[in-house]
This record gives structure tokens, C-alpha cells and sequence, in this order.
């Protein structure tokens, strides 16, 4: 099979080691990848949002599978470009990729389907907004509808913070078209994981579970980023777990997005709050988590490519995917800067030394070739040192000997990541 694949972070590299080790792969190109995905296969200078020279580039290549990694693409129509050209797509329409584009649609979804999730309204107006955070008191959460790459949500303690989030969003603009409209909803508390299944129509299929790290310090401190680590499983959320929270969280989704027209295929990634009454949906991502998807991946033990041919094709049911029952863990090198501003150009030495340690794997993002073809830092998260191991202490003490290996001026990383599920 011919593949293209999307996307240039480290869960693109992860997905692309993964699909080089098929039997069934003749031809593997990245659009626009990295210095680790050219390793694997050819790399292709296309911007993931430019979906008409994606759509050109596959049928010259007489592509037969195209692989989005991140949401960008497909909320760009993507898929439904495919579907139009006769392609084949392992990713949801732009009707489905709603899930992970308006908070609202969201909650509409969870309630018509009885999906566990907290009470909230969509708001259009200030007044209506202010009056609701008003009656229904802090701690509450207030939402910019739209995609606001992560910065969209503030947990309000206060209802004049509530009330500040409302006036920013809403009348100031500051997540801008995001944040015409709000969603505003009870405060969920309890310890947050990451459910992801491959889905094509009603059929579902458990990936496993992970633990992301989104603050860029120890101890969950400072600034959100696009995340610093990632461990499965999380504690306490084991297989029978997570079994029963496909059954409750995405199941019911799938059949409602099929009776409305719109079924959905392609990974899901479910946010979930194990509170103590249960868990609740906090959101659903159309697409692998990154720095998830570097760990996840490490642990499957069937062929990824007939798996993400059968989803596109709706034949998921005929199709077995296994993972091991190892742990597994990515830890994420960052740039001297990140996430404010940060400093590229850095020479990155030690990649090889850690590749070959016991269980470690080294995936690339923020990197690129300078004219002496070295290594270089070209962005905020430079890579993930993941590892699998017995248990999440293996892994871990194999992924921290990993980032012990690698070296480059400035580089931070949180030495605490998979310490919860220990
Ligand atoms: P964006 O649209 O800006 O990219 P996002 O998709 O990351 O944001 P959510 O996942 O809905 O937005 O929320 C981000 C974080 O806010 C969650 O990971 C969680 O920590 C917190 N959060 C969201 N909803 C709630 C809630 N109801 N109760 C408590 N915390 C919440």
C-alpha cells in the first residue's frame, strides 16, 4: 500500500515508524514530516492545511491511504476532499471533526446520547452569560466555543473571575472568533486521563489510556503547553476500565453521529474526569494525542496499516488491532524559551546513544538540518524520549536514562512525568 501521511510532530514520527514496520507498506510520504520521518520515508514540502496539493500530490502518487496526525487537516475537509477524489482517509469528515472544533456541539452530542458530562449552556449574549455564572456560583468553567489551541478555558474559581473570563472572551475577543460564543459549565474535580479507541461507523476498538502532562513545569506549575509527557496506563484506570468507559463514553456517541448522517471515522480521543460518582466527559479530540500517541503506539503488537486501511474503508469489525499490557511513556524535550518564546538553532547531540538503550525510543518534532547538517532545534516541543517497559517505573526509569543521553543548549523537560502513576 501507498500511504501519505499528514502531519510533522512526533506523533507523525511515531505514526510512521509504526506503518514502516508493515509487511504491507511499498510506499510511505510525509507531508510535510521531519528530519525523523525522513528516515522512514520521503518527506513531501505540503502544508498539512493545504488540502487541495495534498489531495493533487496523492492522486499523482496513486495514494491508497491517506493518514491525517493532527486536527488542522481535517478540520480543513480533508476527508471530505478524499471522499471526493476517491481516496481513502483513516480520519473523520469535517461534519464529525465537530466534535473537537465547537465545545457546543459537544455537549448537544453528549446529552442526546445520555453520555456522562458536566451541566452546562451555551451562551451568544454577555448578559444571558453573566446572569447564568451568577446563579449557578464558582468553582465553574468557562469555554470559548470554537478551537482556541488550548487556551480557551479558564477554571474559575471566583464568579468574578467567571465573570472577567465572560467579558474577555466575549466582548474584548480575546480568543477571537472562538469566543463569540461561550460554553459555561460546572467545575469537574478528580483526576483527568485520555481514552483512545479506533472507531469507523458504530464499531469501536479500545487503543488504551494515558496520562497527559499539559504545564510546562513539575508539580503541574506554570504556563499550559501543547503537552510534556504522557504515561499509560494511568493509575487506576486499568483495561476493564477502560472497556467500560469506551461502552459509556463512545459507543453512544458513534450511534448518534450515525443516525444524524455524520458517522465518525478515525481515532477518537476521549477526555475524561474520573470523579468520584464516575467518569464525566470533559471533551472528545478527532485525532491521536501528542505526546499519547508516541506511547501508545510503542505498545501495539498487530499491523497498524491493514487497521487504519479498514476504519477508512468501514470495515473495522474484520480487523483484529492488539497491544501489549506493558506500560509505556514520552517524555518531551522542549526548546530553552518554550512555551513563551522559544530559541531555536541549537545543535541536538545524544539521539543515537539513547535509541540504544533497553525498551527507548527517540521520536522527532522541533528539529531540522542546519547548512552543516547538524541536528538542530526548529521548535517549541524538539522531541519525545518514550519507553516501554513491565511496569510504569521501568518505562519511566528507562525514558529518564533516554533524556539523560540527550543534550543540547537550553533544553528543558519535567522530571516528574508518570510519577502519579507510579
Ligand atoms: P481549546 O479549545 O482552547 O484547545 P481544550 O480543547 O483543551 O481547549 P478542554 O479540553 O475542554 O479544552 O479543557 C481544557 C482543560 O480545562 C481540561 O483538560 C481540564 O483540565 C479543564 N476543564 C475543562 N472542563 C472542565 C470542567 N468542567 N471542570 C474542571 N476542569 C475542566
Amino acid at each position: 500500500m501507498r500511504v501519505l501521511l499528514v502531519g510533522s510532530g512526533g506523533r507523525e514520527h511515531a505514526l510512521a515508524a509504526t506503518l514502516a514496520r508493515s509487511p504491507h507498506l511499498t510506499a510511505l510520504f510525509i507531508a510535510p514530516g521531519n528530519p525523523g520521518t525522513a528516515d522512514l520515508g520521503i518527506n513531501v514540502p505540503i502544508g498539512v492545511e493545504n488540502v487541495p496539493a495534498l489531495i493533487t500530490f496523492a492522486k499523482e502518487q496513486q495514494i491508497d491511504l491517506v493518514v491525517p496526525g493532527p486536527e488542522a487537516p481535517l478540520v480543513a475537509g480533508l476527508a471530505d476532499a478524499c471522499a471526493k477524489a476517491d481516496l481513502a482517509c483513516a480520519g473523520p469528515t469535517q461534519a464529525a471533526a465537530r466534535l473537537e472544533g465547537s465545545k457546543s456541539f459537544t455537549k448537544e452530542i453528549c446529552y442526546a446520547a445520555g453520555i456522562p458530562t458536566a451541566q452546562g449552556e451555551r451562551f451568544t449574549t454577555v448578559a444571558d452569560a453573566l446572569t447564568y455564572v451568577r446563579e449557578r456560583g464558582a468553582p465553574i468553567v468557562v469555554k470559548a466555543d470554537g478551537l482556541a489551541a488550548g487556551k480557551g478555558v479558564v477554571v474559575a474559581q471566583t464568579i468574578a473571575e467567571a465573570e472577567d473570563a465572560v467579558q474577555e472572551m466575549m466582548t474584548q475577543g480575546s480568543m477571537g472568533d472562538a469566543g463569540r460564543s461561550v460554553v459555561i459549565e460546572d467545575c469537574l474535580v478528580g483526576e483527568e486521563v485520555s481514552l483512545f479507541a479506533f472507531c469507523s461507523g458504530e464499531t469501536a476498538t479500545l487503543i488504551g489510556a494515558a496520562q497527559d502532562h499539559k504545564r510546562i513545569g513539575d508539580n503541574d506549575t506554570g504556563p499550559n503547553t501543547g503537552g510534556m509527557g504522557a504515561v499509560s496506563p494511568p493509575r487506576g484506570f486499568d483495561r476493564v476500565a477502560q472497556e467500560q468507559a469506551l461502552d459509556i463514553m463512545v459507543r453512544p456517541m458513534l450511534t448518534e453521529m450515525a443516525r444524524r448522517g455524520t458517522p465518525f471515522r478515525g481515532v477518537i480521543f476521549a477526555g475524561l474526569m474520573l470523579t468520584e460518582t464516575g467518569p464525566q466527559l470533559i471533551e472528545y479530540n478527532v485525532r491521536f494525542g501528542d505526546p499519547e500517541a508516541q506511547a501508545l503506539l510503542l505498545r501495539l503488537t498487530s499491523d497498524l496499516l491493514p487497521a487504519l486501511k479498514a476504519l477508512a474503508d468501514g470495515q473495522l469489525d474484520a480487523t483484529p488491532i492488539t497491544f501489549s499490557d506493558q506500560a509505556s511513556i514520552s517524555i518531551v524535550m522542549a526548546a530553552k524559551g518554550y512555551p513563551a518564546k522559544p530559541e531555536t538553532g541549537a545543535v541536538i547531540s545524544g539521539i543515537a546513544d539513547a535509541n540504544a538503550l533497553d525498551g527507548v525510543t527517540v521520536f522527532q518534532a522541533g528539529t531540522t538540518e542546519n547548512a552543516a547538517r547538524d541536528l538542530v532545534v526548529s521548535g517549541g516541543r524538539v522531541l519525545s524520549v518514550c519507553a516501554v517497559g513491565k511496569t510504569v517505573k521501568e518505562a519511566r526509569d528507562r525514558a529518564y536514562a533516554g533524556v539523560k543521553a540527550i543534550s543540547w543548549d537550553g533544553a528543558q523537560w519535567r522530571t516528574d512525568i508518570g510519577a502519579r502513576a507510579l
